[in-house]
């Protein structure tokens, strides 16, 4: 059998809609210097840049989220066997953290807890930075490096005057390309955030031992349910779908729901299934929500307000939390068998469904 390539990619992925633009292959194929393919437009699968130029080695394929190719090797470095007797993935604990540093706190997603673990590895010098998600604006995200305090504030964005840049603003975006930014720091040792998607793209570079995946120290794995994408012709809708000026968002949020903090401190709640127009289609093509290859996993669902629900997966997840825990840059609730349980039901309430949206969509397409 001749060596799947780029070619296949296309034909078997971007033409049935479902790249997620993770960015995996453009990152492997311009860090080792072929420059082969490339994004073009941040907002659409990769495409080629110098066909002729590509060595058909076929790494392209393999750390592709959409191939599947690697699921094997992944699952049992990861101890996971499938969703149904292991909706969660496999996991050493369960805990609701919220950052004891007042500005990690203050500007943090959900508890601040991500950019206190990222500001403590940096202090501690077990890291010399991260890639992480600037917020220029709402639904206005790009990837940049963080190696300090104030870099991972600054990222956080905490309040959107946008009233400058509306205007220039060509795609209002909750994803954030940050993949392909670790070409830019080939000699540090990097701690990564991303989607499932990403952090499966890594993990697989990882796995073959194919470059830039040798600076990760650790992956930081959110949760993720869909990603939003919409156009400017499309803002006016969007405004009136959700009575909401995009100019009067201070916040967003993706929890059990998509959340708007507006500036008058009013907060607005919308279901996932209301925002179809707006998600991502590939999405539905994807069946991770709990980041299930993460060293550790994050998201808000299951924790009260102002608190990140945290999930250790691996040894080297499990040491870097409770470091952390003891360092007292983070602190816990106090949860007994009863309350992690009903966090874990919930948690894999919502890894089924998406994973029954992923399966009805792939039959369907
Ligand atoms: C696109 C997206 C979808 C999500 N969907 C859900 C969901 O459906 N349900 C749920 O419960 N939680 C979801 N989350 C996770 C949740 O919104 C919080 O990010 C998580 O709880 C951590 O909160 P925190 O306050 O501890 O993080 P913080 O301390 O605020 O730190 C978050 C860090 O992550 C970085 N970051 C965010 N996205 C990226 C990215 N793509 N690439 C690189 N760096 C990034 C930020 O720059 C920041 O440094 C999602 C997050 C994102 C970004
Ligand atoms: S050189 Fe290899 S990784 Fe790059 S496009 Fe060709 S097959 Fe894919
Ligand atoms: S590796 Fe990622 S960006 Fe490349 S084709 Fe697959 S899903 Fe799309
Ligand atoms: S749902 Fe999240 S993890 Fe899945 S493809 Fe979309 S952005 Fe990536």
């Amino acid at each position: 059998m001749s060596t799947k390539t780029f070619q296949d990619l296309i034909t078997e992925v971007h033409e049935r809609g479902i790249c997620q633009e993770c960015g995996g292959c453009v990152s492997f194929c311009s860090s080792a210097e072929y420059d082969v393919i490339g994004l073009k437009d941040p907002y659409k699968p990769p495409e080629y840049i110098n066909k002729e130029k590509c060595l058909e080695c076929g790494i392209c394929y393999y750390i592709c989220p959409q191939t599947h190719i690697l699921d094997n090797e992944l699952n049992k470095t990861y101890k996971f066997t499938d969703y149904s007797s292991m909706p969660i993935g496999h996991y050493e604990d369960i805990y609701s953290c919220q950052a004891t540093d007042a500005e990690f706190l203050k500007y943090g997603t959900d508890g601040g807890v991500v950019n206190s673990i990222i500001n403590f590895l940096i202090e501690k010098k077990l890291i010399d930075g991260s890639v992480v998600s600037k917020t220029e604006a709402p639904f206005s995200r790009e990837a940049t490096f963080a190696n300090s305090k104030y870099d991972l504030l600054k990222a956080s964005g905490a309040k959107f005057d946008i009233s400058s840049q509306l205007d220039e603003i060509q795609k209002f975006c909750t994803y954030t390309h940050s993949i392909p930014e670790l070409n830019h720091y080939k000699f540090k040792k990097l701690a990564v955030v991303g989607t499932p998607c990403q952090i499966y793209t890594l993990r697989c570079m990882q796995d073959l031992g194919v470059t830039p995946s040798q600076n990760i120290e650790i992956c930081l794995g959110l949760f993720c349910y869909e990603n939003f994408l919409f156009d400017r012709s499309q803002i006016a809708k969007f405004e009136k779908d959700f009575n909401i000026k995009i100019r009067n968002i201070e916040k967003i949020n993706i929890k059990e729901d998509l959340i708007f903090r507006l500036k008058d401190n009013k907060v607005i709640h919308v279901p996932f299934n209301h925002l179809n127009d707006y998600m991502r289609p590939a999405c539905n093509a994807c069946g991770d929500f709990i980041n299930i290859y993460a060293d550790i996993s994050f998201g808000g669902l299951g924790s009260p307000d102002k608190y990140t629900t945290v999930i250790t997966r691996t040894e080297k997840g499990k040491d870097i939390f409770s470091r952390a825990l003891e360092a007292g840059i983070i602190k816990n609730l106090d949860l007994d068998e009863t309350k992690k349980k009903k966090m874990i039901d919930l948690i894999s309430q919502y890894s089924q469904s998406k994973l029954k949206r992923q399966e009805n969509f792939m039959y369907n397409l």
